[in-house]
């Protein structure tokens, strides 16, 4: 094995099939693989069924390293966060967050961010690189991994969330990618139901999610409808403003009874008035919306605070009134940064709890 091999975790079942048919090799094997590799989460050699002219070529042609768990932090309410060590040695951050014994895995899909969003600890450390898809996937094996280690007797990650460090839209081919290869039947096996991607309104990867992407969902950072605010909030708003964003999420579902999620910010003294509640209730009444209220998580070196919880709740009641399913997302793992927003790597492992 050397470095120029590529990663086996880059290869979608069907991309597999095409190169196991341009050497010639029996076709049984990609299914195989997918079986040993993916769905037992098996890393030494398959040996299961696999004829011995694949398995020569597999370990000729692929490589199997994984990002490594560097550390794990384990909260009081069981939140868990990894941080993992990429090939080139940068390091990325996931989050298992539980919900009674099951859990919901928030992956990341790129070193650090590009969107500066001003309330984001992930934004402060600008964008280093794209994930590959094999980065992602990994993420995925190592938290489900160590969860089948660590709490056995709880059960398996249920939904996938897009929520962690990065737009996952601004890296579209690997997370198009890794989202294929996570609904493999024959692999990973999730329902595409159980997978959301979050974006801040990254139009250009919107676009072709429409012609491109599996049909999971979508759930869109609005934090405001007001163009001054949001403009403050997300800068990416003055280039690709929400109206375009929202009409392109609500194209996305088609012909199913779907809905798009709305995430909501709510910032003491900025966002959290009864006219910002109504002026987000008018805004999206009448549309397919789910909305998903998120009190601001304070990190290091921010100015913005957290609302009272009962604004909080009077902000939920106004949007009751215009009929639009609205929760408040419940903080978990703040206290190790593991919560919306908190994400960062740029200091190394002690570094988001001891910069600045
Ligand atoms: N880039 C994507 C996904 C990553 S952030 C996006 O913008 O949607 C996932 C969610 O956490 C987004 O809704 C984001 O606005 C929110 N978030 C970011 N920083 C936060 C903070 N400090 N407190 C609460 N939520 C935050």
């Amino acid at each position: 094995m050397t470095d120029r091999n590529v990663s086996f975790y880059s290869y979608t079942l069907k991309a597999l099939g095409e190169l196991f048919h341009q050497h010639r090799l029996p076709e049984s094997g990609p299914a195989l693989l997918y079986n040993w590799h993916h769905k037992k989460k098996r890393t030494d050699p398959c040996v299961a069924d696999l004829a011995i002219v694949s398995r020569n070529f597999v370990k000729e042609y692929f490589d199997f390293q994984l990002p490594v768990i560097q550390t794990v932090q384990e909260s009081a309410d069981r939140t868990v966060k990894f941080l993992f060590r990429l090939r080139d040695e940068l390091t990325v951050e996931s989050v298992l967050i539980p919900f009674n014994n099951k859990y919901t895995l928030c992956l990341s899909s790129q070193v650090g961010c590009a969107m500066k969003c001003s309330f984001c600890h992930t934004g402060t450390q600008g964008l280093t690189r794209h994930l590959a898809v094999e980065e992602i996937i990994g993420q995925f094996i190592g938290a489900s991994s160590w969860l089948t280690q660590a709490r056995p007797e709880d059960d398996k990650i249920l939904n996938v969330v897009f929520m962690g460090q990065g737009e996952p839209l601004h890296n579209f081919d690997a997370v198009k990618t890794a989202t294929e290869i996570l609904l493999e039947r024959r692999g990973l096996g999730l329902a595409p139901h159980k997978i959301t991607i979050s974006t801040a309104g990254y139009l250009p990867g919107l676009r072709r999610w429409k012609e491109e992407m599996p049909k999971v969902n979508i759930a869109v950072s609005l934090h405001s409808p007001m163009k001054e605010k949001r403009d403050q909030l997300i800068p990416l708003n003055q280039r690709y403003p929400i109206d375009e964003v929202v009409a392109f999420a609500e194209a996305i579902p088609e012909g199913r009874a779907r809905f798009v999620t709305y995430e909501v910010l709510l910032i003491k003294d900025f966002n959290d008035s009864e006219e910002d509640a109504e002026a987000t209730g008018l805004y999206l009444a009448g549309r397919n919306a789910f909305i998903s209220l998120i009190p601001f998580n304070p990190f290091p070196g921010t100015s913005y605070q957290r609302p009272d919880a009962e604004k909080v709740e009077r902000f939920k009641r106004h949007l009751d009134h215009h009929r639009i399913p609205t929760v408040i997302r419940k903080t978990k793992g703040d206290e190790i940064l593991a919560a919306c927003g908190q994400l960062n790597t740029r200091f190394g492992v002690n570094g988001p709890l001891t910069a600045r």
